[in-house]
């Protein structure tokens, strides 16, 4: 028997669900890209990521996924040879830091847990001990998709002042971008990155890069620069140059109608819906980990982000819950990633997310629980709606 008929909830941290609006947006004729139509709709995108980068400096477009974003931020700005600090909390700094070490950066992480932030005081003394600034750029995620924590960019941009170093601080919001601030230029952030398939509820395939003017001025001189990541070829006058070639059309019509969505919500709106929904998540994982199967992955309340949460399952696989979920509830919930492959599960509220979709994701995650006899805390989803209800006024 099942109970999965009817529309799946696609509860994974990435891609996320994408509105009908943003679908229908993508499904028309292709267009001129020399025309005025096609002119605007791509201005309008770069104006107004400004906003969501929380910066006045040009964010560029590319057609690329997440790594891409992540190649064409460091290709712009280093060199090979280049020292770069990978600040470790989950796995996707990580990965980033692979790329780089691959195109001949020489790469230090700065060692942290797979269930915790990164500690600005670690990142301090690190810096201090470099005497003769040798690190160039420091890589940090603001949420990492894998632990599910949440980093604490000003305080880790307090720390690298506080050590008077002069590395690029570079920082990977894909998981984080439309659900949590991102002040750029508030914060000091030198190179901000996202994608398009996560907090911004647009199909993968854009990747989002911000430079500050201290990366603009070290891209002078970067090594590493190719031609179809390069800042300075796509500052060209021509909109073709925007885009190193034919613009990604129907991406930018997706990206557009998700933008004015989020606007009509307004930014501060969609962080505090993110805020509720990761918090009525929360409450129902408290309740199960009564039961001493289930635990948060990340240790410290405060470090849990606001777009996914990590649930360990302790002493068995989790994939039974993740089979029940998706077979008998409709329901698709995120693996384990790295160390934790196997041994967790990632329920995301993230993007295109509201109250039924998290209680219903929930609900089905409760259900499983039950059919699958693991012991439990009772009142999860009680909790969660509880949460919900005093939280959300009448
Ligand atoms: C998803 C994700 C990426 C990678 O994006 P892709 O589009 O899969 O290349 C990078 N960083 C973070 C934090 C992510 O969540």
């Amino acid at each position: 028997m099942s109970v999965a008929n009817g529309r799946q909830f696609l509860s994974i941290p990435g891609p996320t669900n994408v509105p009908d609006e943003v679908l229908q947006a993508m499904h028309r004729p292709a267009v001129d890209i020399y025309s005025g139509g096609m002119l605007g709709l791509g201005d309008s995108c770069h104006e107004d990521l400004k906003r969501i980068f929380g910066t006045g400096e040009r964010v560029y477009i590319y057609a690329a996924n997440g790594h891409g974003g992540w190649e064409a931020s460091f290709t712009n700005v280093l060199s090979r040879g280049d020292k770069v600090l990978v600040l470790e909390s989950g796995r996707f700094a990580i990965g980033w830091g692979e790329m780089a070490a691959m195109l001949g950066c020489e790469i230090e992480v700065l060692p942290g847990s797979m269930r915790r932030s990164v500690d600005p005081a670690k990142v301090e003394a690190r810096l201090r001990a470099d005497k003769g600034h040798a690190i160039n750029a420091i890589m940090v995620v603001q949420i990492d998709t894998a632990s599910s924590c949440v980093n604490d960019i000003p305080a880790i941009r307090k720390a690298i002042d506080a050590a008077g170093h002069p590395a690029l601080l570079m920082v990977d919001a894909v998981a984080s971008l439309g659900c949590m601030p991102f002040e750029m230029d508030a914060w000091g952030v030198d190179v901000a990155m996202a994608g398009s398939q996560k907090g911004l509820m647009t199909p993968p395939g854009l990747a989002f890069v911000a430079a500050s003017k201290k990366a603009k001025a070290v891209h002078q001189a970067a090594g590493l620069r190719t031609f179809y990541w390069d800042w300075t070829l796509r500052d060209g006058p021509v909109s073709y140059q925007k885009y190193c070639g034919t613009p990604p059309e129907h991406l930018l019509f997706a990206l557009r109608k998700a933008m004015d969505i989020l606007f009509a919500e307004g930014l501060e709106q969609a962080y505090r819906r993110h805020d509720l929904l990761a918090e009525a998540t929360r409450r129902a994982v408290g309740k199960w980990a009564e039961g001493q199967i289930l635990a948060f992955n990340i240790t410290e309340p405060a470090e849990r982000s606001a777009s996914v949460t990590n649930v360990i399952v302790q002493g068995q696989s989790p994939q039974p819950i993740l089979d029940y979920c998706r077979d008998k509830c409709g329901v698709v919930l995120g693996v384990g990633l790295g160390e934790l492959s196997g041994k967790a599960f990632r329920i995301a509220h993230m993007g295109h997310t509201n109250a039924p979709m998290v209680i219903g994701t929930l609900g089905a995650v409760e259900m499983a629980l039950k059919a699958l006899k693991i012991p439990h805390g009772t009142g999860g989803v009680d909790a969660a709606v509880g949460y919900l209800g005093s939280e959300v006024a009448a």
